[in-house]
């Protein structure tokens, strides 16, 4: 049976891309935190399926809540970077996103005590363009990436990339791959990995995505996020548009995730990561020397 990836892009309520031009990031200290009670609620649930998850997660949250952070990989959780203040790739210089992830991960692994081996963009912000992304995760000690978004929307995408995990040979090195994940269906390539997706589709998309992968013989990814199982948040002003897609369906989202949970098995990326390293001719040496915490 395929073991799939239940990720979780852990983040404020008030950090989300959408909102990005309505909260400024120098007001984020003056909100209400919730974050903690919504990761919580989380780990109840995943500990009910005996799942292993992957939380990708914002070194600006980890700073303030380091007990969190714990109690996540003390869980048997893996722990991943999200990027320091969510700042997208696209908005980014190299230097800038360099300085992001070293102190997200050096941030990271002081308070879970094991390496950070993978990092999710905001956004999935790596998009034609900002490749130098890549060779900037590699320099820094990454061993995956999980932001190649296999599809064609506005702000993001990489279309026409494989759908599975699959290796990428940079000119830095070797980096491995775990897109989200999609469905196939008529020809078109659609986006069925979670957040969104899975609050306002109908249930079946997310399931026939990963039922397509396991046909494949691959694990597909799942995301969501903390503040999508949390109906009491703090509403804040967008257009109608975005308030619909980002409070609709707020209550649907823990029922599916036990139907989720129920019905597919998950493993966190990093075993992945370790199966296909160790198939990876010559990898393996490599993983084992990055792998002692600096
Ligand atoms: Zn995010």
């Amino acid at each position: 049976m395929i073991a799939h990836h239940f990720t979780i892009d852990v983040e404020e309520y008030f950090q989300v891309a959408v909102f990005e031009s309505r909260v400024a990031r120098s007001d984020w200290k003056r909100l209400e935190s919730r974050v903690a009670a919504q990761v919580t609620q989380l780990l109840d649930l995943l500990a009910r399926f005996n799942a292993h998850a992957t939380f990708f997660v914002l070194g600006w949250v980890a700073k303030r809540q380091a007990a969190l952070v714990r109690t996540i990989a003390r869980a048997g959780h893996e722990i991943a970077s999200h990027s320091w203040d969510h700042a997208r790739v696209t908005t980014q210089t190299p230097l800038a996103f360099r300085e992001s992830i070293r102190r997200t991960k050096d941030v990271l692994e002081g308070i879970a005590g094991e390496p950070v081996l993978g990092f999710r963009a905001p956004n999935f912000s790596i998009v034609r363009g900002t490749e130098w992304a890549l060779d900037v995760l590699i320099e820094e000690g990454y061993r995956y990436d999980s932001s190649l978004f296999p599809i064609r929307r506005p702000g993001y995408g990489y279309s026409g990339a494989s759908p599975d995990p699959h290796w990428l040979e940079r000119p830095a090195g070797a980096l491995l791959e775990i897109p989200p994940a999609t469905l196939r269906w008529c020809g078109l390539r659609l986006p069925a990995a979670g957040g969104a997706y899975f609050r306002l589709l109908p249930y079946s998309v997310v399931q026939t995505a990963l039922r397509q992968c396991e046909r494949r013989g691959v694990a597909g990814t799942f995301y969501i996020h903390p503040w999508e199982v949390d109906p009491g948040q703090p509403r804040l002003d967008n257009s109608l548009l975005i308030r619909a897609r980002h409070y609709g369906g707020l209550r649907r989202t823990l029922p599916r995730l036990d139907r989720l949970l129920a019905e597919f098995r998950f493993r966190p990326i990093r075993e992945t990561v370790a199966a296909m390293s160790n198939a990876h001719t010559g990898d393996a040496e490599r993983i084992a020397v990055s792998e002692s915490p600096a």
